[in-house]
């Protein structure tokens, strides 16, 4: 079974570091992770050492179903998020990597791409999210879950390389639809409602038909491997509760790290240090 301790004490930092940003250190390289996603957007910037420095993010409707649909918008909410970490930091950002859904390199890869550079920052690299997300985990055989807004991506390890990465369109916002018409809300206010840790216990049975659909897109993700173990992470892998109830249709181990919508945001920086640092030993 992998141990995520060091990751967790890596995610407790960042998320420290919204509210509190750390001064850069002298002499430091910043390096950047853009996570254009289907409700957030997310800008971590890390130091060449990996250390959490800023952290920001905003929801957004500017991507669905891992695709932007919205590139203006996408543009301008990128480049917001920059400004704030710059005028907080007193740097100008470079370097930074981004990531998309599996299989989607040849339509979207570009894009967003174009969305990072658009705002004057210069991208390195372009993961796909689980794997982005395990540059954090460092799973070496078994599955990691992105379960996100539009989308549910796994990667299946064998020996710390992705033997296998498929993407599918069930995400968080389809557990909130299901919540607007199982309690007469509107898609908007089931989304904030979901969100909101003391309704888990309320929420969980009523996605639960929702959470099974991702447990068979997982099933057949892992049908031809062996894998001991999953992983889940991204925003909806937040909801309490969510990781038994995969255990128990899946008849695997499922963990999750603290703050698992932070992972892949924090997996994509951490990639584009790495990039960095394969450059200079080239
Ligand atoms: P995608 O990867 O599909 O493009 P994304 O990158 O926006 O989407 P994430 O930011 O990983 O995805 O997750 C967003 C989803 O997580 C949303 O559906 C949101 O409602 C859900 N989410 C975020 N926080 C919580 C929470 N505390 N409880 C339940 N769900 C949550």
């Amino acid at each position: 079974m992998s141990d995520f301790d060091a990751a967790n004490r890596r995610l407790e930092e960042l998320l420290s570091c919204v509210d509190e940003p750390r001064a850069p250190r002298a002499g430091k390289r910043l390096y950047c992770g853009l996570d254009l996603g289907t409700a957030f957007i997310v800008l971590v910037v890390l130091d060449e050492d990996g250390g959490p420095v800023d952290c920001k993010y905003q929801f957004a409707g500017v991507v669905r179903d891992g695709m932007v649909v919205d590139y203006v918008g996408a543009c301008d909410i990128a480049r917001g998020l920059k400004e704030q970490v710059e005028s907080e930091l007193g740097v100008e950002l470079g370097e930074c990597a981004v990531a998309i859904p599996p299989q989607t390199e040849s339509l979207d890869g570009g894009v967003v791409r174009n969305v990072a550079e658009s705002c004057g920052l210069e991208c390195t690299a372009v993961f796909d999210e689980p794997t982005a997300a395990n540059l954090l985990l460092g799973v070496q055989n078994g599955a990691v879950v992105d379960i996100g807004g539009g989308t549910t991506g796994i990667s299946v390890f064998r020996d710390g390389e992705v033997v296998r990465c498929v993407d599918e369109s069930t995400g968080g916002t389809h557990f909130s639809l299901v919540l607007a018409g199982a309690k007469g809300m509107s898609f908007d206010d089931a989304e904030l409602y979901k969100r909101a840790p003391e309704h888990h216990a309320e929420v969980l049975p009523i996605v639960a038909p929702t959470i099974d659909k991702v447990t068979t897109i997982i099933q057949r993700a892992c049908e031809d491997y062996d894998v001991p173990e999953v992983v889940l992470v991204g925003g909806t892998a937040e909801l309490s509760g969510i990781e038994g109830r995969v255990a128990s249709r899946l008849g695997m181990e499922v963990h999750k790290p603290s703050h698992p919508m932070f992972v892949t945001p924090m997996g994509i920086a951490l990639g584009c240090a790495l990039k960095a640092r394969e450059r200079r030993d080239a």
